[in-house]
This record gives C-alpha cells, structure tokens and sequence, in this order.
C-alpha cells in the first residue's frame, strides 16, 4: 500500500511535534512517523526546568503529551512506524516505512540522535541489568546502592543530580581531567555530599554474570588498572544523530548531522531537517521545537512557491 501525503515528518520529538503543529495550522494535513520512540528523548526525561511557559517545572513525558495533543487538534496525523529507507532522488519523495510506502511532496527529517555507547566488554550483555541510559527510566531500581556515571558533559552531571533521589552514593567518572559541564552544574554536583569524581580514568570492562558487579577501571595517567564495585553504570557520553538511513540520500558533515542552510533546507530541495538530526550544538527541547517549527514554515513557503 502506497499513502500520499503533502507533508511527510520523520519523528515525533519537540522538533517533528512542533513542525507538525506549524504544519497542521497551515492546513497542510501532515503526516508524522513516531519512529520507535513517540515524543523523543523529552519523554525519558524526568523534569524539564528549561522549557518557557513552565516556571515550576515540567515532566518530559507530561510536556511531549501536551506537543502531541496540540498538533493533533489541528489535524496532524501521528503513525507509530519507522522509516527504513527514503529515496530522495526525485519528487514525489519516497519513504518505505515498516508497515506502509509513503509518497511526499515535502519531507521534514526530525529524527533526533541516540544514546552513545562505550563499546567495552560486558556493556551490551548487561544492559537492563545494571547498564542503563536513561536515569530516569531506572534510577529507582537502585536505591540505597552505590552506582557510577560515566561522561562528564551536561547530560552526565544533571543525570548524576537526578541519580542521587534514589543511589546512596554515585561516582562521576570522566576520562579527562576536566568536566566539560557548565559552571553551574559542576558547582551542584560537587557540592552534594553523595557524588564522588574519578577522573583521568576509564571505564574498560562492565563486570558481572547476569547483574552488575563492578567496572575494571584505568588511571589514564599511569595506566593502572582497578576494579570498582558498583551495582549500576550510567553512560552518559554524547549521541549520535540518526541519519544512517539518508546517507547517499542527503548531505551529512562529517560527524553524520544533516547539513542545512540557516532556513533548515538540506541538500535536497524540498527535504529539510530539524532539531537534533541536525543540530549537534543546542539540543534542547526549545531550540528542537524552535527548528520544527521553522522547517513547517519552509515547507509552506516551499509549496506555495
Ligand atoms: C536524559 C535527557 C535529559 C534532557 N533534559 C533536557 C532538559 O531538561 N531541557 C531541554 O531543553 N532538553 C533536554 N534534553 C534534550 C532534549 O530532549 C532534546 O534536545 C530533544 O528531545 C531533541 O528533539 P528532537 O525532536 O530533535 O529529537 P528526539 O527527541 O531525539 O526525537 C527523535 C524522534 O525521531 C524518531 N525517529 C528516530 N528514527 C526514526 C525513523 N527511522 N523513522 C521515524 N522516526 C524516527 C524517534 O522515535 C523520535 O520520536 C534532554 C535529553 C535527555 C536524553
């Protein structure tokens, strides 16, 4: 079965929920592939303090529901399907989803970026069993214990923040000597009596049978190498954007992130890319939805012109 629509989006995070609203106000009736996560990175996350409009605060899951809500009234039309390979070559554009063929006269990628890995051994077999990514989804699995986080940017200390509700004790754990986060939230973080730092050091080996046990950890300096105890690692080191299905397809620099011109069109007239897919820099909710809704308003000018 082949569906036709004006306007296909490719996500259903801030940045392809605030195109499909933009795009739905301008009676376009477009179409929006939730992809394997509806709502995005936003809908794992525990609070969002950032967002205008929320001065108390807001739950992630709560805020993407309200994005969703709002796009929807005006029309958008939200499928839980993942595209799996897109041929932009000529128009109407062509996307072969799991379930259906969708044929577009505009496409909107909005398909964010995901967790990175760390690639040591016992990482993959224990994920679920004390390896995670999202602190918010398994934070309380670990209370009273004493757990690692692993990276040193934002994402790893406000995670590491969030951690200490539930662990008794987390160890930051950073291969450089430096924190990459922002002056404030390392002030936080080492301010609160249950976060520790190991830095210059490494994570090598996730150690257990069928849990959790410890990491073998190396001093990058000297080279030694140690195991930890913990019962949780948390990796927090960065996100790659999802973009394998358009290579070939759409120019990505050499990191793989779309590349748009300030008005968010590719290199495919037609195809414009917003939020993280596109945007190693920002990442926010607000700057996500703020490209969606820019890239709604292309696609509008892009029809009519
Ligand atoms: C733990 C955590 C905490 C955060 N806290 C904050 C915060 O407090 N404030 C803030 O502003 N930002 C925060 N962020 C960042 C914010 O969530 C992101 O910047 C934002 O979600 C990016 O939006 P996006 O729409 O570009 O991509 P994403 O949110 O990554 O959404 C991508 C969408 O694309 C879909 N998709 C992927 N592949 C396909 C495919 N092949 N076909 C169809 N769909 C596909 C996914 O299912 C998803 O719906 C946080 C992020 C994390 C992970």
């Amino acid at each position: 079965m082949i569906t036709h629509t004006q306007v296909l989006i490719l996500g259903a995070g801030p940045a392809g929920l605030a195109a499909a609203l933009y795009a739905a106000r301008a009676d376009l009736n477009p179409l929006v592939l939730t992809g394997p996560e509806l709502g995005g990175q936003v809908s794992i996350t525990y609070m969002v303090e950032n967002y205008p409009g929320f001065p108390e605060g807001v739950e992630g899951p709560a805020l993407v529901q309200r994005f969703k809500e709002q796009a929807e009234k005006f029309g958008a039309r939200l499928v839980l399907d993942t595209a799996v390979a897109v041929d932009f070559s000529q128009r109407p554009f062509r996307v072969q989803a799991t379930k259906t063929t969708y044929t577009a006269d505009t496409v909107i990628v909005a398909t964010g970026a995901t967790a990175k890995t760390l690639g040591v051994a016992g990482e993959d077999e224990l994920v679920g069993m004390g390896v995670s990514y999202c602190a918010t989804c398994d934070g309380h699995f670990f209370k009273g214990m004493d757990i690692v986080v692993v990276g040193g940017g934002d994402s790893a200390l406000e995670e590491a923040l969030f951690l200490t509700r539930y662990a008794n004790t987390v160890t930051i754990i950073h291969r450089r000597d430096q924190l990459r986060a922002g002056p404030l939230l390392q002030k936080r973080a080492r301010e609160h009596p249950k976060i520790r730092f190991l830095l210059d050091t490494v994570v090598t080996e996730i150690l257990g049978e069928d849990m959790v046990e410890g990491v073998r950890l190396r001093h990058v300096p000297s080279g030694e190498t140690r195991d930890h105890p913990t019962a949780g690692v948390f990796i927090f080191i960065g996100y790659h954007p999802n973009t394998d299905l358009f290579t070939g397809q759409l120019a990505l620099d050499e990191r793989g992130y779309i590349v748009t011109d300030k008005f968010t069109r590719t290199s495919v007239p037609g195809v414009f890319a917003a939020g993280e897919v596109a945007d190693s820099r920002y990442r926010q909710v607000i700057t996500s939805a703020g490209m969606g809704a820019a890239a709604a308003m292309e696609v509008v000018h892009f029809l009519s012109g």
